[in-house]
Protein backbone atom coordinates (compact mmCIF):
# COMPACT_ATOMS: atom_id res chain seq x y z
CA UNK A 1 0.00 0.00 0.00
CA UNK A 2 2.78 2.75 0.92
CA UNK A 3 4.27 1.95 -2.27
CA UNK A 4 1.20 2.57 -4.10
CA UNK A 5 0.77 5.65 -2.17
CA UNK A 6 4.25 6.60 -3.07
CA UNK A 7 3.71 6.13 -6.52
CA UNK A 8 0.57 8.36 -6.47
CA UNK A 9 2.77 11.31 -4.76
CA UNK A 10 5.22 10.81 -7.61
CA UNK A 11 2.35 11.13 -10.12
CA UNK A 12 1.15 14.49 -8.16
CA UNK A 13 4.26 16.13 -8.01
CA UNK A 14 5.00 15.29 -11.95
CA UNK A 15 2.03 16.45 -13.18
CA UNK A 16 -0.11 19.84 -13.13
CA UNK A 17 -3.98 19.16 -14.00
CA UNK A 18 -6.19 16.82 -12.56
CA UNK A 19 -9.87 15.59 -13.21
CA UNK A 20 -10.84 13.58 -10.18
CA UNK A 21 -14.38 11.87 -10.39
CA UNK A 22 -16.66 9.77 -8.33
CA UNK A 23 -19.43 7.77 -8.63
CA UNK A 24 -23.08 9.09 -9.25
CA UNK A 25 -25.90 9.08 -6.44
CA UNK A 26 -22.89 9.99 -4.61
CA UNK A 27 -22.34 9.16 -0.68
CA UNK A 28 -20.38 11.10 2.25
CA UNK A 29 -17.29 9.22 1.66
CA UNK A 30 -17.50 9.88 -2.26
CA UNK A 31 -17.67 13.61 -1.60
CA UNK A 32 -15.33 13.86 1.22
CA UNK A 33 -12.70 11.81 -0.73
CA UNK A 34 -13.30 14.27 -3.85
CA UNK A 35 -13.30 17.40 -1.05
CA UNK A 36 -9.71 15.95 0.64
CA UNK A 37 -8.04 14.85 -3.11
CA UNK A 38 -9.08 18.47 -4.46
CA UNK A 39 -7.24 20.26 -1.82
CA UNK A 40 -4.32 18.49 -1.50
CA UNK A 41 -3.85 19.08 -4.82
CA UNK A 42 -4.36 22.90 -4.68
CA UNK A 43 -1.87 22.46 -1.73
CA UNK A 44 1.02 21.68 -4.43
CA UNK A 45 -0.11 24.60 -6.36
CA UNK A 46 -1.57 22.81 -9.09
CA UNK A 47 -4.97 22.35 -11.11
CA UNK A 48 -7.82 20.10 -9.94
CA UNK A 49 -11.36 19.79 -10.94
CA UNK A 50 -13.66 18.07 -8.56
CA UNK A 51 -16.30 15.99 -10.58
CA UNK A 52 -19.24 13.95 -9.84
CA UNK A 53 -22.43 13.89 -12.41
CA UNK A 54 -24.97 14.26 -9.32
CA UNK A 55 -23.58 17.18 -7.49
CA UNK A 56 -23.06 16.92 -4.22
CA UNK A 57 -26.56 16.30 -1.94
CA UNK A 58 -28.02 19.08 0.61
CA UNK A 59 -26.94 17.38 3.15
CA UNK A 60 -23.13 17.80 2.34
CA UNK A 61 -23.05 21.46 1.59
CA UNK A 62 -22.03 22.22 4.76
CA UNK A 63 -18.32 20.78 3.77
CA UNK A 64 -15.96 23.23 3.55
CA UNK A 65 -14.54 22.93 0.03
CA UNK A 66 -17.74 21.30 -1.28
CA UNK A 67 -18.03 24.10 -3.27
CA UNK A 68 -14.61 23.21 -5.37
CA UNK A 69 -17.45 20.10 -6.85
CA UNK A 70 -19.15 20.19 -9.79
CA UNK A 71 -21.46 18.40 -12.06
CA UNK A 72 -20.32 19.90 -14.98
CA UNK A 73 -16.56 19.35 -16.39
CA UNK A 74 -15.95 22.87 -17.90
CA UNK A 75 -15.51 21.60 -21.79
CA UNK A 76 -12.03 23.81 -22.86
CA UNK A 77 -10.45 22.26 -19.34
CA UNK A 78 -7.21 19.96 -20.62
CA UNK A 79 -6.75 17.12 -17.91
CA UNK A 80 -3.28 15.61 -17.09
CA UNK A 81 -4.80 12.34 -15.06
CA UNK A 82 -7.73 11.37 -14.06
CA UNK A 83 -8.39 10.53 -10.62
CA UNK A 84 -11.58 7.64 -9.78
CA UNK A 85 -12.46 7.77 -6.40
CA UNK A 86 -14.78 5.07 -5.33
CA UNK A 87 -15.55 3.87 -8.99
CA UNK A 88 -15.99 -0.67 -8.80
CA UNK A 89 -15.61 0.49 -12.77
CA UNK A 90 -15.41 2.93 -14.79
CA UNK A 91 -19.53 3.33 -15.93
CA UNK A 92 -19.87 4.12 -12.42
CA UNK A 93 -18.47 8.04 -13.01
CA UNK A 94 -21.59 8.24 -15.17
CA UNK A 95 -21.93 8.52 -18.87
CA UNK A 96 -21.46 12.35 -19.06
CA UNK A 97 -17.63 12.64 -18.48
CA UNK A 98 -17.15 10.03 -21.37
CA UNK A 99 -15.71 11.95 -23.80
CA UNK A 100 -13.38 14.01 -21.10
CA UNK A 101 -12.16 11.16 -19.67
CA UNK A 102 -11.11 9.08 -23.06
CA UNK A 103 -8.29 11.88 -23.94
CA UNK A 104 -6.76 11.82 -20.59
CA UNK A 105 -3.95 9.63 -20.48
CA UNK A 106 -3.38 9.07 -17.27
CA UNK A 107 -6.07 7.22 -14.99
CA UNK A 108 -5.80 6.49 -11.16
CA UNK A 109 -7.89 3.63 -9.83
CA UNK A 110 -8.40 4.52 -5.95
CA UNK A 111 -11.25 2.35 -4.23
CA UNK A 112 -12.28 0.24 -1.22
CA UNK A 113 -15.41 -1.74 -3.54
CA UNK A 114 -15.13 -5.28 -3.89
CA UNK A 115 -14.66 -6.70 -7.38
CA UNK A 116 -12.90 -3.60 -8.80
CA UNK A 117 -12.30 -4.12 -12.24
CA UNK A 118 -8.65 -2.81 -11.60
CA UNK A 119 -9.01 -0.24 -14.99
CA UNK A 120 -6.67 2.19 -13.60
CA UNK A 121 -3.00 2.90 -14.77
CA UNK A 122 -2.40 2.95 -10.92
CA UNK A 123 -4.97 1.48 -9.05
CA UNK A 124 -5.03 1.65 -5.18
CA UNK A 125 -7.92 -0.83 -3.96
CA UNK A 126 -8.22 -2.41 -0.35
CA UNK A 127 -11.72 -3.29 0.37
CA UNK A 128 -11.18 -3.94 3.99
CA UNK A 129 -10.98 -0.46 4.40
CA UNK A 130 -14.39 1.33 6.43
CA UNK A 131 -13.85 4.43 3.54
CA UNK A 132 -12.05 5.24 1.22
CA UNK A 133 -11.44 7.96 3.35
CA UNK A 134 -8.99 5.91 5.51
CA UNK A 135 -6.75 6.28 1.97
CA UNK A 136 -6.79 9.85 1.77
CA UNK A 137 -5.77 10.26 4.99
CA UNK A 138 -2.68 7.49 4.40
CA UNK A 139 -2.39 10.30 1.21
CA UNK A 140 -1.90 13.29 3.06
CA UNK A 141 0.15 11.42 6.07
CA UNK A 142 2.83 10.24 3.53
CA UNK A 143 2.81 14.14 1.82
CA UNK A 144 3.14 15.23 4.97
CA UNK A 145 1.19 17.65 4.21
CA UNK A 146 -0.73 19.05 7.02
CA UNK A 147 -4.38 18.73 7.41
CA UNK A 148 -6.64 21.99 7.99
CA UNK A 149 -10.08 21.54 9.30
CA UNK A 150 -11.78 21.26 5.87
CA UNK A 151 -9.82 17.83 4.91
CA UNK A 152 -10.85 16.87 8.79
CA UNK A 153 -14.10 17.51 8.25
CA UNK A 154 -14.16 16.09 4.91
CA UNK A 155 -12.56 12.58 5.96
CA UNK A 156 -14.63 12.49 9.34
CA UNK A 157 -17.62 12.45 6.98
CA UNK A 158 -16.35 9.72 5.08
CA UNK A 159 -16.02 7.56 7.88
CA UNK A 160 -18.72 8.14 9.59
CA UNK A 161 -20.96 8.12 7.11
CA UNK A 162 -19.77 4.77 5.30
CA UNK A 163 -19.44 3.10 8.60
CA UNK A 164 -23.03 4.00 9.49
CA UNK A 165 -21.89 6.15 12.04
CA UNK A 166 -19.71 4.14 13.78
CA UNK A 167 -21.92 0.68 14.09
CA UNK A 168 -21.51 -1.32 11.11
CA UNK A 169 -19.30 -4.43 10.48
CA UNK A 170 -16.83 -2.13 8.45
CA UNK A 171 -16.13 0.00 11.90
CA UNK A 172 -12.23 -1.08 12.68
CA UNK A 173 -9.79 0.02 15.37
CA UNK A 174 -8.23 1.51 12.17
CA UNK A 175 -11.56 3.75 11.97
CA UNK A 176 -12.17 4.73 15.37
CA UNK A 177 -7.97 6.10 15.22
CA UNK A 178 -8.18 7.52 12.42
CA UNK A 179 -11.35 9.61 13.55
CA UNK A 180 -9.79 10.04 16.49
CA UNK A 181 -7.16 11.91 15.36
CA UNK A 182 -9.49 13.97 13.22
CA UNK A 183 -10.99 15.01 16.54
CA UNK A 184 -7.48 15.94 18.06
CA UNK A 185 -7.32 18.13 14.85
CA UNK A 186 -10.62 20.36 16.16
CA UNK A 187 -13.92 18.82 14.33
CA UNK A 188 -16.90 18.51 16.43
CA UNK A 189 -18.47 14.84 15.83
CA UNK A 190 -21.69 16.13 17.42
CA UNK A 191 -21.76 18.76 14.49
CA UNK A 192 -20.81 16.64 12.50
CA UNK A 193 -23.62 13.90 13.14
CA UNK A 194 -26.12 17.11 13.16
CA UNK A 195 -25.89 18.55 9.93
CA UNK A 196 -25.42 15.07 7.95
CA UNK A 197 -28.29 13.11 9.65
CA UNK A 198 -30.73 15.69 11.91
CA UNK A 199 -31.11 18.59 9.49
CA UNK A 200 -33.70 16.32 7.17
CA UNK A 201 -35.51 18.53 4.94
CA UNK A 202 -39.79 18.64 5.04
CA UNK A 203 -39.17 16.83 1.40
CA UNK A 204 -37.08 14.28 2.88
CA UNK A 205 -39.01 13.57 5.89
CA UNK A 206 -42.22 13.41 4.20
CA UNK A 207 -40.74 10.76 1.31
CA UNK A 208 -39.02 8.98 4.17
CA UNK A 209 -42.49 8.68 5.65
CA UNK A 210 -44.53 7.56 2.66
CA UNK A 211 -42.03 5.33 2.02
CA UNK A 212 -41.87 3.38 5.20
CA UNK A 213 -45.60 2.94 5.01
CA UNK A 214 -44.71 0.67 2.43
CA UNK A 215 -42.80 -1.77 4.01
CA UNK A 216 -43.17 -5.22 4.07
CA UNK A 217 -41.31 -8.45 5.82
CA UNK A 218 -41.47 -11.76 4.35
CA UNK A 219 -38.85 -14.70 5.56
CA UNK A 220 -35.81 -12.74 6.53
CA UNK A 221 -36.86 -9.92 4.01
CA UNK A 222 -37.75 -6.48 4.43
CA UNK A 223 -38.81 -3.90 1.42
CA UNK A 224 -39.49 -0.68 1.26
CA UNK A 225 -40.71 1.32 -2.29
CA UNK A 226 -40.32 4.25 -3.53
CA UNK A 227 -42.32 5.13 -6.82
CA UNK A 228 -42.01 8.25 -8.82
CA UNK A 229 -45.65 9.74 -8.09
CA UNK A 230 -44.08 9.83 -4.50
CA UNK A 231 -41.15 11.94 -5.46
CA UNK A 232 -43.58 14.14 -7.12
CA UNK A 233 -45.96 14.08 -3.84
CA UNK A 234 -43.42 15.17 -1.70
CA UNK A 235 -41.02 17.11 -3.56
CA UNK A 236 -38.21 15.21 -2.86
CA UNK A 237 -35.32 14.14 -4.83
CA UNK A 238 -33.24 10.72 -4.86
CA UNK A 239 -30.59 12.33 -2.41
CA UNK A 240 -33.29 12.01 0.21
CA UNK A 241 -33.60 8.63 0.45
CA UNK A 242 -30.12 7.38 0.99
CA UNK A 243 -30.98 6.37 5.03
CA UNK A 244 -34.34 4.75 3.80
CA UNK A 245 -33.07 1.40 3.89
CA UNK A 246 -32.05 1.37 7.17
CA UNK A 247 -35.57 1.39 8.77
CA UNK A 248 -36.10 -2.43 6.81
CA UNK A 249 -32.16 -3.64 8.07
CA UNK A 250 -33.38 -2.83 11.53
CA UNK A 251 -35.82 -5.26 12.01
CA UNK A 252 -35.53 -8.33 14.13
CA UNK A 253 -35.02 -11.58 12.00
CA UNK A 254 -34.66 -9.71 9.05
CA UNK A 255 -31.41 -10.83 7.06
CA UNK A 256 -31.44 -8.62 4.09
CA UNK A 257 -32.99 -5.33 3.75
CA UNK A 258 -34.12 -4.21 0.03
CA UNK A 259 -34.94 -0.63 -0.90
CA UNK A 260 -36.85 -0.71 -4.21
CA UNK A 261 -36.53 3.19 -6.20
CA UNK A 262 -38.42 3.61 -9.20
CA UNK A 263 -36.26 5.98 -11.82
CA UNK A 264 -36.80 7.32 -15.60
CA UNK A 265 -34.44 4.28 -16.36
CA UNK A 266 -35.54 1.66 -14.91
CA UNK A 267 -35.41 0.62 -10.72
CA UNK A 268 -32.20 1.33 -8.22
CA UNK A 269 -32.01 -1.43 -5.63
CA UNK A 270 -30.33 -1.32 -1.91
CA UNK A 271 -29.56 -4.36 -0.67
CA UNK A 272 -28.21 -4.57 3.10
CA UNK A 273 -27.46 -7.27 4.85
CA UNK A 274 -26.40 -8.56 8.57
CA UNK A 275 -24.77 -11.93 9.24
CA UNK A 276 -24.51 -14.01 6.53
CA UNK A 277 -25.76 -12.76 2.86
CA UNK A 278 -23.49 -11.33 0.97
CA UNK A 279 -25.13 -8.73 -0.85
CA UNK A 280 -22.33 -7.65 -3.44
CA UNK A 281 -22.24 -10.85 -5.20
CA UNK A 282 -26.16 -10.65 -5.70
CA UNK A 283 -25.81 -7.12 -6.73
CA UNK A 284 -22.48 -8.03 -9.72
CA UNK A 285 -25.35 -10.67 -11.07
CA UNK A 286 -27.60 -7.09 -11.76
CA UNK A 287 -24.60 -4.99 -13.65
CA UNK A 288 -23.98 -3.71 -10.25
CA UNK A 289 -21.27 -3.85 -7.22
CA UNK A 290 -20.54 -2.79 -3.58
CA UNK A 291 -19.58 -4.33 -0.05
CA UNK A 292 -20.21 -7.44 1.69
CA UNK A 293 -23.31 -6.41 3.69
CA UNK A 294 -24.18 -3.03 1.44
CA UNK A 295 -24.64 -3.02 -2.15
CA UNK A 296 -27.04 -1.97 -4.91
CA UNK A 297 -27.95 -2.46 -8.38
CA UNK A 298 -30.24 -0.82 -10.87
CA UNK A 299 -32.47 -2.54 -12.97
CA UNK A 300 -34.08 -1.92 -16.16
CA UNK A 301 -37.32 -3.20 -15.95
CA UNK A 302 -40.26 -2.33 -14.41
CA UNK A 303 -41.12 -2.42 -10.32
CA UNK A 304 -42.46 -5.60 -10.79
CA UNK A 305 -39.87 -7.60 -13.24
CA UNK A 306 -37.44 -5.95 -10.96
CA UNK A 307 -38.79 -7.39 -7.68
CA UNK A 308 -39.18 -10.75 -8.68
CA UNK A 309 -35.37 -10.99 -9.78
CA UNK A 310 -34.08 -9.52 -7.15
CA UNK A 311 -36.20 -11.55 -4.41
CA UNK A 312 -35.92 -14.81 -6.29
CA UNK A 313 -31.67 -14.40 -5.99
CA UNK A 314 -32.28 -13.23 -2.44
CA UNK A 315 -34.51 -16.27 -1.26
CA UNK A 316 -31.46 -18.75 -3.31
CA UNK A 317 -28.90 -16.25 -1.07
CA UNK A 318 -30.55 -16.89 2.03
CA UNK A 319 -31.11 -20.51 1.17
CA UNK A 320 -27.45 -21.25 0.49
CA UNK A 321 -26.28 -18.93 3.57
CA UNK A 322 -28.63 -20.98 5.94
CA UNK A 323 -26.41 -24.06 4.95
CA UNK A 324 -23.13 -22.60 6.18
CA UNK A 325 -24.12 -19.53 8.80
CA UNK A 326 -21.01 -18.06 10.04
CA UNK A 327 -21.88 -17.71 13.76
CA UNK A 328 -18.76 -15.60 14.71
CA UNK A 329 -20.13 -13.32 12.83
CA UNK A 330 -23.03 -12.28 14.70
P1 LIG B 1 -26.57 2.29 -2.13
O1 LIG B 1 -27.51 1.16 -2.00
O2 LIG B 1 -26.71 3.08 -3.38
O3 LIG B 1 -26.55 3.13 -0.88
O4 LIG B 1 -25.12 1.66 -2.26
C1 LIG B 1 -24.54 0.77 -1.30
C2 LIG B 1 -23.11 0.49 -1.69
O5 LIG B 1 -23.08 -0.16 -2.95
C3 LIG B 1 -22.23 1.74 -1.86
O6 LIG B 1 -20.92 1.42 -1.47
C4 LIG B 1 -22.30 2.02 -3.33
O7 LIG B 1 -21.15 2.70 -3.79
C5 LIG B 1 -22.39 0.61 -3.91
N1 LIG B 1 -23.18 0.62 -5.16
C6 LIG B 1 -24.44 1.05 -5.33
N2 LIG B 1 -24.85 0.90 -6.62
C7 LIG B 1 -23.81 0.37 -7.29
C8 LIG B 1 -23.58 0.01 -8.65
N3 LIG B 1 -24.51 0.13 -9.59
N4 LIG B 1 -22.35 -0.49 -8.97
C9 LIG B 1 -21.39 -0.64 -8.03
N5 LIG B 1 -21.54 -0.31 -6.74
C10 LIG B 1 -22.72 0.19 -6.36
MN1 LIG C 1 -17.10 4.28 0.36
Amino acid sequence: MTNEISHLLEIIETHRSFLLLSHVDPDGDAIGSLIAFALLIERKGKKAVAYDQDGVPEIYRFLKGCDRIVSVIPPAEHFEVAVFLECPDVRRAGTACSPFIEKIPLWVNIDHHMENSRFGHLNIIDENLSALGETLFDLYRESKEPMDSAVAEALYAAIMTDTGSFKYINTTPRAHEISAQLIRLGINPYRMYEEIFETLSRPAALIAARAHSTLEIDNGISCITITLDMFKETGSTADDTQEIVNLGRNIKDVEVALLFRETANGVKVSLRSKHNVNVNEIAVKFGGGGHLRAAGCTIEADMKHAKEMIFAAVRKALQEASGHARPNER
